[in-house]
C-alpha cells in the first residue's frame, strides 16, 4: 500500500471543528458527529510515517512552509517497462477488440460476462493485487496510466477496474486484511473468480456519512446484519463486497460474499438510474443476513471509515483518469463532425469558436493526465495524498461536464440529442462523476479544512479553549479583560502573523523551464505565497463561525486547488515532448490565470487557441488514437 504503520496514540483532545461547532452553537449531537468523522480522518493519517501525512505533503507545504518543495509537483517519467505491461497490453487489446466488434455488453446492453471473463484470463482484475496471489503487482502510476488508455476505448470496462481495486474488496483486503484473509480472497479477487463492490451509502447516508445505520450484530461464529444499501456499483447476487456497517457502535468494514440468489435475508433493491446504463447499480436489503465473524476487517488504528477513505483517495484518482480517457472520446469525435459540418460554406472547424472549444478539450485533457500522473507518484512513494486526490477528482469531474456540454454539445448542436450519439446516450455517465465518490463542493470543503486543521490546531485552538475556560462566548479584544485572558496564545499568533509579513519566500531549486512554463510557475508561486496570510486571515476574521461560512471556504478552496492544477500542469508540460500536449498544458494553464485573476483574454490568446486546434485537427494529436469514433448522424451530401 505505500503507507507505514506508526504507533501514533489516538487525540484525546476534541478537534478543532468539534469545539469549534460547540462553541458556535451547534448541537451537541453536530459536534459528536463531526468530531466522530476527523477522529476516523486523523486515524487514517497515523498509519502512514510523519513525512508522509497531510501536513507533510506538497500541498500542504506550499501553502504553509516558507519554501515551496517543487521536486514534490514535479514526478519523474515513468520507467519504460514494467513486469505487469505484457497483461496491461493484453487486456488493452481485448477491449479494444471488443469494441471494435462491438462485442462488449449483453443483451440487457450491461457488460458481459464473456468480457469479464476474457478480461480475467488476461490478469485484468488483479492488476494491483501483488503477484504471491496470482495478481500483476501493478504500481498505482502504471495502473491509473493504463486505466486511462482502457477508457479511451470503453470507459464503463475501466470504470469497474477502478471499483474493484480502488474502492472494492480489493485495497480494503490488500490493506488492511490479515494474512488468512488475504489468502482467502485475493486469489479469488485477482483472477475474477469473485468481482467486487463497495458498499458505503444507504438512503439516509450519503455525503453525511455518521448517519450510517446498517447494522452487525455478533451470533456466535458469525455477524448478522440488518439494514440498506443505495446507489452501489457493480453490486448484483454472487458479487463480493466490502460491505460497511455500525457494529457496537462504530463503523466497520466486513468483506461479505452476496448469494448467487436472493432469499429472505438479501434482496436487491433495483431502480431505474440513467447513469452507469452499461453496468448494474443497485440498492442491497439486508435482514439478519450472515457474514462470517472472520471476513471483519480490523484496521490497526481507526475504523471501517478509516478503510474507507484509504480506498476512496485512490478512487479518485482513476476517477480523473476515467474522465480523460473519455474526453479523448468527445475530441476524437469532435474532430471528423466539424470537418464535416460545413455552415456559411465553410465547415465548422475553420471558425475561431468552434477552434477554441477543440483547444480547451486538448486543455481539459492534459489537466487530467497532469493530476494522474502527479497524484499517482505521490501514492507509490507511500504518500497519503489526501488533499492531492481530491484535486484530481474534483478537476476530472468537472473537466469531463464542462467537455461535454460546453464543447462537445454545443459543437455537435441538435444531433447531439439524438438516440445513437455519443452525447446524448451517455450524458448521464458524463456527469455522474460530480457526485459519486463525494459530491465536488462538499469535497471542496473537506479540502479546506484539511488544509488549514494543523493551523487551527496551532493557533486557534489555544484560543477557543482559553475562551472556553473563561467562559467568555462572544470575544472582543478591545475589552481589556477579554485581551487579558487571550494574551499568550494572540501572542503567539502575532509572531506567526508579522513573521509572514516581514520573511520573504525562497523557492529553491527553480529549474529552468521551457518559455512560458517558466511564467506559468512562477505566477503559480507568486499566488502560494499569499495563501497563508489569506487562510488565516479568513480564519481569524469567522473564528468559531467559519464553520457556517460555506461559500467562503468553497471559494478559497477553489483558488488553492486553481493554483495546484496550474503548477501540476505546467511543470508535466514543460516535461512533454509532444508539441500538442505542451501547447494544451500551456493553454489550461492561461485559462486558468485568467480565471485566478479575474482579467480578460488577450488577442494573444485567442491565437494560441487557434495554433493548438489547427495542430490538433491537422492530426498532430497521438494520444488520440484508439478512440472509437461514431457515425456522423443525419449526414447529408457535402459541397
Ligand atoms: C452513479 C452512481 C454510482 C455510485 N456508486 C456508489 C458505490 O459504488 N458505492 C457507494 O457506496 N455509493 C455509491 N454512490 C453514492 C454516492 O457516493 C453518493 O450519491 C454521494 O456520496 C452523495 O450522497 P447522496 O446522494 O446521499 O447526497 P446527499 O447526502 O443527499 O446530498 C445531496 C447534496 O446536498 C448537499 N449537502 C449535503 N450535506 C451538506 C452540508 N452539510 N452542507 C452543504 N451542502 C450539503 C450537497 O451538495 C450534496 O451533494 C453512487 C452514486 C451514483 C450517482
Amino acid at each position: 500500500m505505500g503507507a507505514t504503520v506508526t504507533s501514533g496514540t489516538e487525540h484525546e483532545a476534541k478537534s478543532f471543528a468539534e469545539e469549534a461547532l460547540r462553541l458556535s452553537g451547534k448541537t451537541e449531537e453536530e459536534a459528536r458527529r463531526t468530531g466522530a468523522m476527523d477522529k476516523a480522518d486523523e486515524q487514517v493519517e497515523s498509519m502512514f510515517a510523519a513525512q508522509y501525512q497531510t501536513a507533510n505533503s506538497p500541498v500542504h507545504r506550499a501553502v504553509w512552509e516558507r519554501s515551496l518543495p517543487l521536486d514534490l509537483f514535479a514526478p519523474p517519467p515513468l520507467p519504460k517497462e514494467a513486469p505487469c505491461d505484457s497483461a496491461m497490453n493484453r487486456c488493452l487489446e481485448i477491449v479494444r477488440r471488443r469494441r471494435v466488434a462491438n462485442d462488449l455488453v449483453d443483451e440487457k446492453g450491461k457488460l458481459s460476462q464473456s468480457l469479464f471473463d476474457e478480461l480475467a484470463a488476461a490478469g485484468y482484475w488483479g492488476m494491483l493485487i501483488e503477484t504471491q496471489y496470482g495478481g500483476q503487482s501493478a504500481p498505482f502510476a502504471r495502473f491509473s496510466r493504463f486505466l486511462a488508455q482502457v477508457s479511451t476505448y470503453d470507459p464503463m470496462t475501466a470504470g469497474l477496474a477502478s471499483v474493484h481495486g480502488c474502492i472494492g474488496a480489493v485495497d480494503p483486503v490488500r490493506t488492511f486484511g490479515n494474512p488468512e484473509q488475504k489468502s482467502r480472497f485475493l486469489p479469488k479477487l485477482a483472477n475474477g473468480q469473485a468481482l467486487s463492490a463497495f458498499a458505503l451509502t444507504e438512503p439516509c447516508a450519503g455525503s453525511d456519512l455518521t448517519a450510517l445505520r446498517t447494522t452487525a450484530v455478533l451470533a456466535g461464529d458469525h455477524f448478522e446484519v440488518t439494514g440498506e444499501k443505495l446507489f452501489i456499483t457493480n453490486a448484483i447476487p454472487g458479487r463480493m463486497i466490502g460491505l460497511v456497517v455500525m457494529l457496537d457502535g462504530k463503523p466497520a468494514v466486513l468483506i461479505a460474499e452476496l448469494p448467487k440468489t436472493e432469499d429472505e435475508h438479501f434482496r436487491i433493491v433495483p431502480y431505474g438510474l440513467h447513469a452507469l446504463k452499461n453496468a448494474y447499480n443497485n440498492g442491497l436489503r439486508f435482514n439478519r443476513f450472515q457474514v462470517p465473524k472472520a471476513n471483519l476487517l480490523v484496521p490497526p488504528l481507526g475504523d471501517g471509515l478509516t478503510i474507507a477513505y484509504h480506498g476512496l483517495n485512490l478512487g479518485r484518482i482513476a476517477l480523473c483518469a476515467n474522465a480523460s480517457g473519455t474526453m479523448r472520446i468527445m475530441l476524437a469525435n469532435m474532430l471528423p463532425w466539424a470537418e464535416f459540418r460545413r455552415t456559411y460554406g465553410q465547415a465548422i472547424n475553420t471558425r475561431e469558436l468552434v477552434k477554441r472549444r477543440i483547444a480547451r478539450m486538448a486543455a481539459l485533457i492534459a489537466g487530467s493526465d497532469a493530476l494522474v500522473t502527479w497524484c499517482s507518484w505521490l501514492i507509490d512513494q507511500g504518500y497519503r495524498g489526501e488533499l492531492e486526490c481530491v484535486v484530481a477528482k474534483i478537476f476530472g469531474s468537472e473537466a469531463l461536464k464542462e467537455a461535454a456540454i460546453e464543447l462537445f454539445m454545443k459543437t455537435h448542436g441538435g444531433r447531439s440529442f439524438l438516440h445513437g450519439h455519443i452525447l446524448g446516450d451517455n450524458i448521464y455517465d458524463f456527469l455522474a462523476p460530480c457526485i459519486y465518490e463525494g459530491e465536488g463542493e462538499m469535497l471542496g470543503l473537506a479540502f479546506f479544512k484539511t488544509l488549514v486543521k494543523q493551523h487551527a490546531r496551532t493557533f486557534f485552538e489555544p484560543i477557543g479553549k482559553a475562551l472556553q475556560r473563561a467562559n467568555i462566548r462572544n470575544p472582543n479584544l478591545l475589552n481589556p479583560m477579554h485581551a487579558w485572558v487571550l494574551r499568550r496564545e494572540m501572542a503567539a499568533y502575532a509572531r506567526w502573523s508579522l513573521g509572514q509579513k516581514l520573511s520573504s519566500r525562497n523557492h529553491q531549486g527553480l529549474p529552468t523551464l521551457k518559455a512560458g512554463f517558466d511564467d506559468h510557475v512562477r505566477f503559480a508561486l507568486k499566488l502560494f505565497n499569499g495563501f497563508a496570510g489569506e487562510l488565516s486571515g479568513t480564519m481569524s476574521r469567522h473564528q468559531l463561525k467559519l464553520a457556517d461560512r460555506q461559500c467562503r471556504m468553497a471559494e478559497l478552496s477553489q483558488r488553492v486547488q486553481d493554483t495546484v492544477v496550474l503548477l501540476v500542469t505546467a511543470l508535466w508540460g514543460n516535461q512533454q515532448q509532444n508539441e500538442t500536449a505542451a501547447l494544451a498544458a500551456d493553454f489550461l494553464c492561461q485559462d486558468l490565470e485568467r480565471k485566478l485573476t479575474g482579467k480578460r483574454p488577450t488577442d494573444s490568446y485567442f491565437r494560441s487557441a487557434g495554433k493548438l486546434a489547427d495542430l490538433i485537427i491537422s492530426g498532430g494529436y497521438e494520444e488520440l488514437a484508439g478512440a472509437p469514433q461514431a457515425e456522423i448522424l443525419m449526414k447529408y451530401e457535402n459541397r
